[in-house]
């Protein structure tokens, strides 16, 4: 053994618990007691995009997901079957080391399916995943900017409507200004929270690329990436989770809401760097603006998979393009879509598109960038 951390489980691995594939209910029931197993937490996404989770007991510690078992939960429960045939089954997708638990124990994000292996309510990595196979020789990389708001604590089962950045008198804070990639007592609030999730994020193995302090106080941001297509959404919406559960620890809320403060506050967005082999390639800047161009000319079917409520947030005001707009150029910030300086001078690199608001499902955003690049490039 070796010594337990805070909540009572091992720290380290433990040379009893073997690696490889899990043995089931029949593995289980042939052992005097269960030390030498350990657990994974399987994650998936409900009817809303909402990551849910419970905990399994597994003979062996996973080596890789095809080591685990297919397991289901009561779709009734969560909007995602009827009652009368509830069972929704988990298949796992994307293995992570679980930094809640530490030692041999694992997480999982899971793809929820039907008993008859149909994408059930609110799967759509099923439809990425055909996006990404198809033009899998695009080799596209996703880098997601994922902006977030922490919020007072309130009532059980209730949505804070208060930012945890302003006062406890309900009177708004000072305008905003200092408190981007600020720091200090007063300005940088709601660091203990980014920085555990940080932490906790790089212990997992979720490829995260950094965090900041972000406009609107109480508000951050986290990079996911550079993701190879589809692993963008199983990393991003680990890191989601990863982020519910710190904030359960230090009893604050969290919103990916869009425009969680009406007034004159920045939004929260996802903005979406994004680049394929051609486009990385000596005279990629040419492969991008043919692609700006075409991504201008479906800009209502891209905003269709942006996210919920993204017109409170794209006003034209606060750094973003008005959702009615379409337009892309260099270094701007004001632009739906920004082709970075360093790409413009280099001839090569990728472009961020800048209209994902922070509610928007990786999954669904990959897969319409992905489709309309492959599209214009390929036919
Ligand atoms: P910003 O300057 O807009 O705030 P960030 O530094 O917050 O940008 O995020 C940039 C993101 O883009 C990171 O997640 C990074 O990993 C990702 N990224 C970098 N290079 C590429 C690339 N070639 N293709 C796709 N994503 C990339
Ligand atoms: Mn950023
Ligand atoms: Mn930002
Ligand atoms: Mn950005």
């Amino acid at each position: 053994m070796s010594g337990m951390n805070f909540s009572g489980w091992a720290l380290n691995a433990d040379a009893r618990v073997k690696v490889g594939k899990d043995l089931g209910g029949k593995g289980l029931g042939g052992k005097e007691n269960y030390s030498d197993c350990c657990v994974v937490e399987y994650v998936w996404l409900d009817a809303h995009n909402v990551p849910r989770c419970k905990t399994k007991t597994v003979t062996h510690r996973p080596a890789s997901v095809e080591d685990l078992p297919v397991w289901n939960f009561d779709g009734s429960s969560t909007e995602q079957a009827p009652g009368g045939n509830s069972e929704i089954l988990l298949v796992p997708r994307a293995l992570f080391r679980d930094p809640f638990r530490g030692g041999d124990n694992m997480m999982v994000m899971s793809e929820c399916v039907t008993p008859d292996m149909k994408p059930a309510i609110g799967n759509s990595r099923a439809a990425c995943a055909e996006i990404m196979n198809k033009y899998a020789s695009s080799e596209p990389w996703f880098g997601v900017e994922q902006e977030y708001t922490l919020m007072a604590p309130t009532k059980v089962g209730e949505v804070s409507k208060i930012p945890a950045g302003f006062n406890t008198d309900g009177s708004e804070p000072a305008p905003q200004g200092p408190y981007y990639c600020g720091a200090g007592d007063g300005c940088a609030i709601g660091r203990g929270v980014a920085d555990k999730h940080y932490a906790c994020c790089i212990y997992a193995g979720v490829k995260i690329a950094g965090i900041n302090a972000e406009v609107m106080p109480g508000q951050w941001e986290f990079q996911v990436g550079p993701a190879r297509g589809l692993e963008v959404g199983d990393h991003l919406h680990m890191a989601r989770y990863i982020m519910l559960r710190v904030c359960e620890m230090q009893r604050v809320q969290v919103t990916i809401e869009p425009k969680p403060r009406e007034g004159d506050w920045n939004g929260a967005g996802l903005h979406t760097n994004f680049s394929t082999v051609e486009m990385r390639a000596p005279g990629g800047l040419a492969v991008i603006e043919k692609v700006c161009k075409a991504f201008g000319n479906l800009a209502a079917e891209h905003i269709k998979e942006y996210g919920e409520g993204n017109e409170k947030r794209l006003t034209g005001q606060h750094e973003t393009c008005s959702i009615n707009e379409f337009k892309y150029g260099v270094a701007d910030r004001g632009a739906s879509i920004r082709i970075p300086r360093e790409t413009a001078m280099t001839g090569c690199g990728y472009m961020e598109d800048r209209r994902p608001a922070a509610n928007a499902d990786p999954y669904r955003v990959a897969a319409r960038m992905m489709r309309t690049t492959g599209e214009c490039l390929f036919g």
